[in-house]
């Protein structure tokens, strides 16, 4: 990395200061991300979804701003999938029985579904993307330490961190340990604070798991918390830059994390931490549907929406907002990235982007757009400077293509190349306009009327313009 490049000064919120700070990296030029991923027993819901796209415009813009990127997000296919109170069933063995399908097929047919998703949301392929079971034996070294170091203690089910040995457990979600103590209610079992968390689980001796593996402390299975801390530092080091995951991480996942990897390696784990906020179903949307389905990008396109205006829809809320999401806010969403799509491109039509000169004028935009966009990503400033330079008779058209294009690369919402959705017309309406067209020729207009109403009842419209019909989709 050449000493004179000049990086920009990007602030980001660190949910460990709880305030936003000048992004300072360990090495000069480059940053390392651990981006926690999804887990794979169940379809990942939409509101995960809006956290990796998060996840995505972070890494875009350092990738934007010049800096080597390392972003690393783990695939979690097996660990001690119960709730965070290390209660109740493993999900896992819930997904098996739900769908009459082994552990293994399970998690490689929800880690499927997760990729196309991240495809279809143009969220860039993480450098690493780790299995949590193809990094079993990082695990037991890394509780082999813990262990060696006085912090893990056994019981009949398993070996557990002791939380009561830090000062400063649960310092990044501000945990009053005391006051947790006072409110315990819930059956604690061998564990000797409430605190404390599996890292290693025992197999039930009277049945064999699907997923299982030696340990020296018997056969078994890692806890949950272990393989971000071992993944993250297999990958990035014992010390690296940023941490990502969903607000809902904060309290047990990733202060286990940190208890976990700054014990073992006695050293700071992470510099910056960052979350999503959660994404709010409005209207008596329920993330998970009776059928138990979730509601998941799939759900979004079985109503003919585009993907990329979900993608869209999350950009025009700051990534530490509430979203509210119901289907009118999606679709008025949509309807506004068309509108965005069809002005850039009508606008770029004949420009070559690559040969554009950028005057003084479109400098000031690039300064404007930059500093929203380095303080602390704020990607609905970014697309109301969009709006805002479109209509700007100071610029030429070509001008509007070349900063389009530039902060596109970080947006990714396709604004140049996007092609329209093409409307599949089931074949009874086919036959409706069919049936239309011959009567119209007839000169039966009511008979048309008619064949039109039903076409409209069946959720689609025509546009007669120029003598040619076109297909809408209400
Ligand atoms: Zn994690």
């Amino acid at each position: 990395m050449p000493t004179t490049t000049e990086y920009p000064t990007i602030k980001l919120f660190n949910t460990m200061a709880r305030a936003v700070e000048v992004f300072t990296p360990i090495k000069r030029g480059q940053v390392g991300i651990y981006s926690c991923g999804p887990t794979v027993y169940h379809d990942v819901h939409i509101g995960n979804m809006r956290a990796f796209i998060f996840a995505d415009i972070l890494r875009r813009t350092f990738d934007y701003a010049d800096y080597k990127v390392t972003q690393v997000m783990n695939i979690t296919d097996v660990g001690h999938l119960t709730d965070d109170a290390n209660d109740g069933e493993d999900k896992m063995i819930v997904a098996m029985r739900r769908e009459g399908m082994d552990a293994w097929d399970i998690a490689k047919k929800y880690t499927d579904t997760f990729l196309k998703h991240c495809r279809l949301l143009n969220i860039h392929r993480p450098d690493y993307m780790p299995h949590a079971t193809d990094h079993i034996p990082e695990q037991i070294t890394m509780i082999k330490h813990l262990e060696e170091k006085g912090y893990t203690y056994k019981t009949s089910d398993g070996i557990y961190f002791d939380t009561s040995k830090l000062k400063d457990y649960g310092h990044l979600a501000r945990l009053d340990i005391e006051g947790l103590k006072a409110g315990e209610r819930v059956d604690m079992g061998e564990k000797r604070n409430i605190t404390d968390f599996a890292l290693w689980k025992f197999s039930p001796t009277d049945s064999k798991r699907d997923m299982e593996w030696a340990s020296p402390w018997g056969v078994g299975f890692p806890g949950w918390h272990i393989e971000c801390s071992a993944m993250a530092g297999r990958y990035l080091g014992d010390h690296f830059d940023i941490h990502t995951g969903g607000i809902d991480l904060i309290p047990v996942h990733h202060s286990n994390e940190i208890a976990q990897s700054e014990c073992a390696n006695d050293c700071r784990f992470v510099n910056y931490w960052m979350h999503t906020a959660f994404l709010n179903l409005k209207g008596g949307l329920k993330m998970s549907k009776s059928s138990g389905d979730f509601l998941t990008l799939d759900s979004i396109i079985a109503r003919d929406i585009d993907p990329l205006a979900f993608r869209y829809l999350c950009l025009m809320c700051h990534y530490r907002m509430g979203m509210d999401f119901d289907w009118e806010g999606l679709k008025a969403a949509a309807t506004g990235y068309r509108r965005l799509v069809d002005r850039v491109q009508t606008l770029a039509r004949d420009v070559d982007i690559a040969l554009v000169t950028l005057g003084g004028y479109a400098q000031e935009y690039i300064a404007k757009i930059d500093a929203d966009l380095f303080d602390d990503l704020n990607t609905s400033k970014v697309l109301a400077h969009i709006w805002t330079l479109l209509d700007d008779s100071k610029l030429t058209s070509a001008e509007k293509s070349a900063l389009v294009a530039r902060y596109d690369a970080v947006l990714q919402l396709e604004l140049l190349t996007h092609e329209k959705q093409e409307i599949v017309v089931p074949t009874e309406v086919q036959e409706l306009i069919k049936a239309r067209e011959e009567a119209r020729k007839a000169r039966d207009f009511n008979q048309a009327d008619e064949l039109r109403n039903k076409i409209v009842h069946l959720g689609y419209n025509l546009k007669d313009t120029n003598g040619k019909t076109e297909v809408i989709k209400l």
